[in-house]
């Protein structure tokens, strides 16, 4: 999923949205139901709006996705660390 520079602003929230519809806000957005306005996601954070959660999670899936076998390395790191502390646990 690409996300652009551009975001949804609803008139009334306080988030502004990735043109995701995973996001159940911006899935409203696309159907139509909740009124919003496209701008750079730069000029919606200096107009005081924050990523919205759901917007923001989906974001952070994508970019572990993309990220691929930097996301195997930190498991494998975490792993590491949980193997070191029950080694630890047991010494
Ligand atoms: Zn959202």
């Amino acid at each position: 999923m690409h996300h652009g520079d551009e975001v949804y602003i609803t008139r009334t929230g306080k988030y502004y949205h990735y043109f995701d519809d995973d996001c159940p806000t911006t899935a409203r957005i696309l159907k139509g139901t909740t009124a919003a306005r496209k701008v750079k996601e730069e000029e919606a954070k200096r107009m005081g709006y924050t990523l919205c959660r759901h917007c923001s999670k989906e974001y952070a899936e994508d970019l572990a996705e993309r990220q691929g076998c930097g996301g195997v390395a930190m498991l494998l790191l975490a792993a590491g660390i949980g193997a070191s502390s029950i080694f630890k646990f047991f010494t």
